[in-house]
């Protein structure tokens, strides 16, 4: 695809624990992520390809220590597909357009979907919104 860059850029352009999150299906240390409790109105969009994500509408406090929506800025934003590391059987989430690994989906989120969309800080990039 036009837009996807490649994993020779990514490597130059990302740091470490963003290259292994979002190339390597890692996960950072709860707690640690820069946007685990960021709560500015904005877009968070791939930190590789910057589609976007999720917006901070969907976004809430899961106390899970990573960034959680309760769903992505639109379907087709993301792809889930089933993870079966670690000795589980979970649902993975990753970027729809440029395939890199975001974090987790779970069904214990809050009403009206009830999902958790369980994002890695280190796959994400923010963008304000416009002053009004
Ligand atoms: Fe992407």
């Amino acid at each position: 695809m036009a837009d996807v860059p490649s994993r020779e850029e990514l490597r130059e352009r990302l740091d470490p624990l963003q290259y292994h999150v979002t190339q390597e299906g890692g996960t950072e240390y709860a707690g640690t992520g820069k946007y685990n409790k960021h709560k500015e109105p904005g877009t968070y969009v791939c930190i590789c390809c910057g589609a976007e994500l999720f917006a901070s509408d969907e976004k809430y406090d899961s106390g899970s220590g990573w960034p959680s929506y309760w769903q992505p800025a639109e379907d087709a934003a993301v792809r889930i597909q089933r993870d079966e590391s670690h000795s589980m059987v979970r649902e993975e989430v990753r970027c729809a357009r440029c395939d890199a690994h975001l974090g987790h989906r779970f069904d214990d989120g809050p009403p009206p979907t009830g999902q958790r969309y369980c994002i890695n800080s280190a796959a994400l990039d923010f963008r304000p919104a416009p002053p009004t």
